[in-house]
């Protein structure tokens, strides 16, 4: 696809969303250094350079050198005009102020603000109402993401392109800025798919966590022994293991949490991956899988079984997920909202009223259908709980269910797990901290105003209580 002006590519935007993630940098702080202090040679009224854009970078995500590429990026997608080159986009400058506004709803914001603000960046004729052109930019822009998202696009374009059809409520054949926000706060993932919602996080990564092995393992990537004790690295979604110095090397995490088209969309497949097989016994044949190199042998990440080889195609390929099934969200049960059937979509529209606050009711990208009969299990942990108690029960949790069901409450707060979990039937909050941490989600889902509230669980995480006992919760 060729670049165009005023698109952030998503790989782009990847890499700004990880600077971001260890930035202890306020655009506040840095817009004061700008505006008055040693930085404010680079500034002429509101318009800023591009050194002096580079100079903003650097600052705000801490870095001695931001990557060219991005930071052009970024700059010309500031720069409202037409298409230039290298030297040409350097020689112009942008609005300090909308830079400022951009990074300053990344840091969070009101999802009205960013709706508002994504409204004004793609209006580039700047006469108050998104044509033709402009749309169709914006679905080109949200392919782009679809498609670094890995999501099924061959189903997607027909789809965005309705979707942009059905926001323009008065007909109009242009879409006003009061459009753009309602649908965007109730039935389009638009920040999202523009990048001004950092939320959805992408497979493919691996979660790795240090890890000491009871048993003698074997690094997946080199294939030689971790030594007994010793500390190695374990991906809480595949499992795989390295050691410290090969995770770096390490081919990107296979194991979706998710699916990515229609058609992995309700049944769940077992989903091998070679090793781990830490019980040492064929799940099928009963018999031994050689536990002296910890390489032979499959098992699933979702229901945890444990085979050989040879057992493979004796065994069929749906995978129930095993003992906790009743807690799990299965990838097969979590698509991209905007893949759900047309029927669905409308429905669920006709179901939304504007609320006045639309804090809690901004579209979520993904959405969740679970399992009939089952009751997924919305997991909050406090890491700082319990001395190192908390960030353990954390790993173990996004080991034995879906990563996707446990939030870690001091990144996020409890807001992103309660909306994403608002429409599921018989789901259960499990929530793990001290008392205060249990005050603020009862809190919080009090405040929240759900359709159905939730029954509550506590693990209590604090000094002196016995973590084994409490983690029989629910069997
Ligand atoms: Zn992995
Ligand atoms: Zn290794
Ligand atoms: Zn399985
Ligand atoms: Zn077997």
């Amino acid at each position: 696809m060729a670049k165009e002006r005023g698109l952030i590519s998503p790989e782009d935007f990847a890499q700004l969303q990880k600077y971001m993630e260890y930035t202890t940098q306020k655009v506040s702080d840095v817009l004061k250094l700008f505006e008055d202090g040693e930085m404010s040679k680079y500034i002429q009224g509101d318009a800023i350079g591009y050194q002096g854009f580079e100079q903003f970078l650097k600052i705000y995500l801490e870095v001695d050198q931001v990557p060219h590429r991005l930071c052009l990026a970024l700059f010309q997608s500031f720069h409202t005009g037409q298409c230039l080159n290298e030297t040409e986009i350097k020689a112009k400058v942008v609005c300090l102020s909308d830079v400022s506004c951009y990074f300053s709803l990344l840091e969070g914001g009101r999802p009205e603000d960013k709706l508002a603000f994504t409204f004004k960046l793609y209006d580039t004729d700047r006469n108050g109402i998104l044509d033709s052109s402009e749309v169709e930019r914006i679905i080109l822009q949200m392919m782009r993401m679809a498609e670094y998202l890995d999501w099924d696009v061959s189903e997607l374009r027909p789809i965005l392109q309705n979707m942009m059809k059905e926001i323009d409520y008065d007909g109009s054949g242009s879409v006003s800025l009061a459009e753009w926000v309602r649908a965007g706060a109730t039935t389009v993932p638009l920040l999202v798919l523009l990048g001004m919602e950092m939320t959805l996080k992408d497979d493919g990564q691996h979660m790795w966590r240090p890890k000491r092995f009871p048993l003698p393992v074997y690094c997946n990537l080199c294939e030689l022994s971790i030594g007994l004790g010793k500390q190695g690295l374990s991906c809480n979604l595949c499992k795989y293991i390295v050691h410290d110095h090969c995770a770096m090397k390490a081919q990107p995490c296979e194991v979706s949490t998710y699916a990515k088209s229609r058609k992995d969309i309700g049944v769940q497949s077992h989903v091998w991956v070679r090793g781990g097989c830490e019980s040492g016994r064929c799940d099928r044949c009963q018999k031994k899988i050689r536990t002296h190199h910890s390489l032979t042998g499959l098992h699933c990440v979702w229901c945890h079984l444990e085979i050989h080889d040879d057992c493979l195609q004796a065994l069929g390929s749906e995978c129930d997920c095993g003992l906790l099934r009743d807690h799990i969200l299965p990838p097969s049960s979590i698509y991209p909202s905007v893949l759900a059937s047309g029927q669905e979509r409308k429905q669920s529209k006709a179901n939304q009223k504007i609320p006045d606050d639309t804090s809690m009711y901004t579209f979520e990208a993904l959405r969740i259908d679970p399992v009939s009969n089952t009751h997924p299990l919305l997991v909050f942990v406090n890491p700082k709980s319990g001395g190192k108690q908390g960030q353990r029960v954390l790993w173990k949790f996004q080991y034995m269910l879906n990563p996707r069901q446990v939030f870690n409450l001091l990144k996020d707060g409890p807001e992103p797990g309660l909306k994403f979990f608002k429409d599921v039937p018989g789901c259960r909050v499990l929530v793990c901290g001290g008392d205060g941490t249990v005050g603020w989600i009862l809190e919080t889902i009090d405040k929240a105003n759900l359709p159905v509230v939730p029954p509550v669980a506590v693990l209590p995480l604090g000094t002196g209580n016995d973590l084994a006992r409490c983690l029989r919760w629910g069997g």
